[in-house]
């Protein structure tokens, strides 16, 4: 059989590197055609080496450059760019990875499914801004979207082709990140390293701050919302320290069916890779469930973790407040990432956005990524005054 051709967007990222981990065990089933990096030149370079792709890509044209001069070899193409972007993601390959974070990831999404592509997909945030006009494109050209998040993984082998009538609710586990047990005091002061120790996903930092803040539970509420066809009505939140069941399907005769495994992303990946076949697990990553012991539940406290309940009231009043809620996260983020706000000040930008924003029913591409730079604009704005205010 024919090796399957992959390209991956976001390659030195930490979905990227993952993808490459396991293909690398894979190499008689799949073969590593198209590459985008950010800005991590020396280990794109280390990766084409070891995987020789035929396409790579970088942010911008001197990075590309400085890739030419180190590499030295004519028969790779080297793009840059958002053209670069969209050139790996519409190659001639079977699988486009995208491991993109946050809204970067929309444009390359929509050439990939224009060209009728499998996408794996980890890249939450864009169909979170854009799901409406992600399933039409899948629709018109006869694309399809592969869950790779862990917890859509996880629900889509539960629901495993089951009639949408029959599903009564989606339970999406959470861990519960750094602060499940802190006061709501002391989650206010706390620092940008204390939000980035994740006690059990090792993942980028975009994602690690939203797990902390549980925004990355509701922007995958709403993800799930768009993936499986239902009511955000029908979902709910589970507080999960052990991150060993992934998520589970409670269906209308009462049956529940759940998904475990080890907490490491090379598992989801695998399987959407391979989907709709299983392979053997090269990895010693099986579950030891004694060792587990316990498996615990908790209810998440909206109080001090706000900003899941702001997904939840997004999801609910749809629009164009997704993308708002997104871009204000993405800038939220940003900004505690550079230590210019307290952790708290997330939710302050986030529910401050919202409040002011204007909903309107986003039709086309052109609509969606306007909001997202109007909200953009607005959350900096925010941001600034409360950096006066700190200062
Ligand atoms: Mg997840």
């Amino acid at each position: 059989m024919r090796r399957k051709k992959i390209a991956i967007l976001g390659s030195t990222g930490s979905i990227g590197r993952q993808t490459l981990d396991v293909l690398s065990a894979f190499k008689d089933d799949f073969e590593v055609i198209g590459l985008a990096a950010g800005k991590n030149v020396q280990l794109l370079a280390e990766q084409i080496k070891e995987h020789n792709p035929r396409f790579v890509s970088l942010t911008d044209s001197s990075l590309a450059q400085e890739l030419k001069s180190i590499l030295k070899n004519p028969a790779l193409e080297i793009f840059w760019g958002d053209m670069g972007l969209e050139f790996i993601s519409s190659c001639s390959c079977d699988i486009v990875v995208n491991g993109l974070v946050g809204s970067l990831g929309l444009k390359p999404t929509i050439s990939a499914l224009s060209h009728g592509k499998r996408v794996a997909f980890a890249n939450k945030e864009t169909l979170v801004i854009a799901g409406n006009l992600i399933k039409d494109l899948i629709d018109r050209y006869h694309g399809e979207i592969i869950p790779l998040d862990s917890e859509h993984v996880a629900i889509h082998q539960c629901v495993n082709n089951a009639k949408k009538e029959d599903i009564k609710r989606i339970i999406l586990t959470a861990s519960g990140g750094p602060f499940r047990t802190w006061a709501k005091s002391q989650i206010q002061s706390a620092t940008k390293e204390q939000a980035l120790k994740h006690p059990t996903w090792v993942m980028g930092q975009k994602i690690t701050i939203d797990s902390a803040t549980l925004m990355n539970k509701g922007l995958e509420v709403i993800e799930a919302m768009h993936l499986f066809d239902i009511s955000h009505k029908q979902t709910d939140v589970f507080i999960h320290p052990q991150s060993i069941m992934h998520s589970a399907v409670e269906f209308v005769d009462g049956n529940i069916i759940a998904q475990l495994g080890a907490t490491d992303m090379k598992l989801p990946i695998q399987y959407s890779l391979y989907y709709p076949e299983r392979k053997q697990l090269p990895f010693n990553l099986f579950c030891d469930l004694l060792s587990v012991g316990k498996l615990e539940f908790e209810k998440p406290d909206y109080e001090r973790f706000p900003c899941l309940k702001l997904a939840y009231e997004v999801a609910e009043k749809g629009k164009s407040y997704p993308i708002v809620l997104n871009a204000a996260n993405e800038i939220a983020v940003d900004m505690l990432l550079k230590e210019q706000i307290s952790f708290d000040k997330i939710a302050t930008i986030i529910s401050d956005s919202l409040e002011t924003h204007v909903a309107c029913e986003p039709k086309s591409l052109e609509e969606i990524i306007q909001i997202d730079k109007d909200a953009r604009n607005k959350a900096t704005e925010l941001k600034k005054r409360i950096k006066q205010v700190m200062a």
